[in-house]
């Protein structure tokens, strides 16, 4: 067997597209445009590159973003000025402060200063104290991305087993709490693995569904899954340089050997990572239907 590839390309493509409807009608019907402004402190190439990936997809979608770069040496006080100037601008329905920050700037301040209703990330602890009640809020991107790419893809998720690998608090936490849930994509049964699980091989072997968020390249390997295994691949990990200068990516799950096995397999790149970016987006355009009293 080979599996079927979930795209992410093609699922953020057809969520985009669904998103330009929205905002073109929010701008027709209501005279809205949803605002979100990136806010990148430093000069750290990768976190250059997505907030540009971040307001150049906003642009295409019709959504007003501001890219708001500041010098490394910004003190947080200044940083944390200019979140409260956000907080307070109308035009502005989500605020994105691009991680990771300096090390002088203490990052949970600066993510807990953001407005809970323009937090687009899904990072204040509002929102994930939310989030973990199934309450509406914002969901962090990635995982939210996650749960489109299975329903959409028409995986079953009801009663399956699910093994998470990674707890981080940015994917591993909060996908094994949604799954969990009475929800589209949940209802699932929850292991979650980190680098002190005994043997995870043992939970992954039994799982109907892997999602593996380690930054630990192939880490997941053919005689680790079982048959039909449907596999979410967060990781994506720099293993070295093309002729051409251009990373060449792998994710954490070895995609040659373990296709031939899973059912559903996304690939890297071109899986998980599309998604985030366009969740992003959907929050945003939530965000500001909302600040319209339009949900
Ligand atoms: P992270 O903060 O880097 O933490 C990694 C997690 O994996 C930790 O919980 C760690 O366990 C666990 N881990 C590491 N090695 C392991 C092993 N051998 N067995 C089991 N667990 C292990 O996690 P992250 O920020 O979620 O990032 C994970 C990967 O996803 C990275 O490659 C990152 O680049 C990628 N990512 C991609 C996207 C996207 O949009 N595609 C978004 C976010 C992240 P401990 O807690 O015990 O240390």
């Amino acid at each position: 067997m080979s599996a079927k590839i979930i795209s992410g390309v093609e699922t953020a493509k057809a969520i985009r597209e669904e998103l330009k409807v929205e905002v073109t009608e929010l701008k027709d019907k209501h005279g809205i445009v949803p605002g979100l402004v990136t806010i990148l402190v430093g000069e750290d190439p990768a976190s250059q590159s997505y907030v540009t990936a971040k307001n150049k997809t906003a642009h295409a979608l019709g959504i007003y973003s501001e890219q708001k770069t500041l010098p490394a040496d910004t003190t947080e006080a200044d940083l944390l000025a200019l979140v409260d100037q956000y907080n307070n601008d109308p035009k502005i329905n989500g605020i994105l402060v691009q991680l990771p920050l300096p090390k002088h700037i203490n990052e949970a301040k600066v993510l807990y200063a953001i407005n809970p209703d323009k937090d687009v990330d899904g990072f204040h602890p509002v929102n994930v104290g939310k989030m973990v009640l199934g309450e509406q809020c914002f969901l962090p991107c990635t995982p939210h991305g996650i749960l489109e790419l299975l329903s959409r893809s028409g995986v079953q998720t009801s009663g399956a087993e699910v093994v998470v690998l990674g707890r981080s608090n940015i994917v591993g936490k909060p996908i094994a709490n949604l799954m969990l849930q009475k929800r589209a994509a949940g209802n699932a049964t929850i292991t979650l693995c980190h680098t002190r699980t005994k043997n995870t091989e043992e939970h992954t072997k039994r799982a109907d569904i892997i999602i593996a968020a380690v930054g630990v390249p192939k880490l997941v390997t053919a005689d680790m899954v079982k048959d039909g295994v449907v596999i979410i691949d967060v990781g994506v990990n720099r293993i070295g340089m093309s002729e051409s200068g251009k990373a060449i990516l792998a994710g954490d799950v070895d995609f040659e050997a373990v296709k031939e096995k899973a059912s559903y397999i996304t690939p890297v790149p071109g899986g998980v990572g599309p998604m985030t970016i366009t969740m992003l987006m959907k929050n945003t355009v939530q965000a500001a239907k909302q600040a319209a009293g339009l949900v």
